[in-house]
């Protein structure tokens, strides 16, 4: 194996031979606590199912999720995503170890109006560097964004469901298949919530969403 060459961290600049980010850095990316609920990844005491998903149990059946989304995985996250770094897909990709095994992987779809405006899906990324690793199968076209919604940041999680009606279909059959569903972020959950309700609609019988990192709630 070749030695890697010394470059700057993405974060701080330091350079050292670790890959995209020095070791002090990659040591402060906030990692999930291990008890979490096992259904939106929310952590909770021992590992419980949460409170929100008991009330409303969402379509996807558990979410695997690596990092809170805070600094300084925010920091990558949105330089994957809007900064054009997308050697961040594979640096990402590469810490997320899901244990489920699904039959394929399916991407959060893109509008074809921001695909065409950002050049590229970043949860497309990160789903192709996922399959390759976990020599899966990776449906590219399998689901498509029919509408493109407002950002949802601003909405309370009712109006974000709402807003989200009608904004996925999917064209495979998907019959007794487990799908995982690949984004970079999980916020509400209402977007995977809605492309789960889709894809089961298209016969998956179980849906994993693997996430690179959630909001937690304090
Ligand atoms: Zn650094
Ligand atoms: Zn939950």
């Amino acid at each position: 194996m070749q030695a890697r060459l010394a470059q700057p961290c993405l974060l701080c600049g330091a350079r050292s031979r670790a890959g995209l980010l020095c070791p002090a850095c990659a040591a402060d990316l906030p990692r999930l606590p291990a008890e979490r609920c096992p259904v939106c990844a929310m952590p909770t005491p021992g590992g419980a199912v949460c409170g929100a998903c008991l009330k409303r149990a969402p379509a996807y059946d558990r979410t695997e999720a690596v990092f809170r989304y805070a600094f300084p995985a925010d920091v990558l996250v949105q330089r994957l995503k809007y900064g054009g770094q997308t050697v961040l897909a594979g640096y990402l990709a590469g810490l997320m170890a899901p244990s489920a095994r699904p039959d394929l992987i399916v991407a959060m779809p893109l509008h074809p109006h921001r695909l065409r405006e950002r050049g590229y899906n970043q949860a497309a990324l990160l789903a192709g560097h996922l399959a390759r690793r976990l020599a899966l199968p990776f449906a590219a076209t399998a689901c498509r964004r029919l509408r493109d919604t407002p950002p949802q940041v601003d909405l309370p999680v009712k109006a974000r469901r709402r807003n989200l009606r009608g904004a996925f279909d999917c064209t495979m059959d998907l019959a007794g298949r487990h799908v995982a569903l690949v984004d970079d972020v999980m916020t509400s959950g209402a977007s995977l919530d809605e492309l789960a309700r889709v894809v089961k609609r298209a016969g998956a019988a179980e849906v994993s969403a693997w996430v690179v990192a959630r909001t937690v709630r304090d």
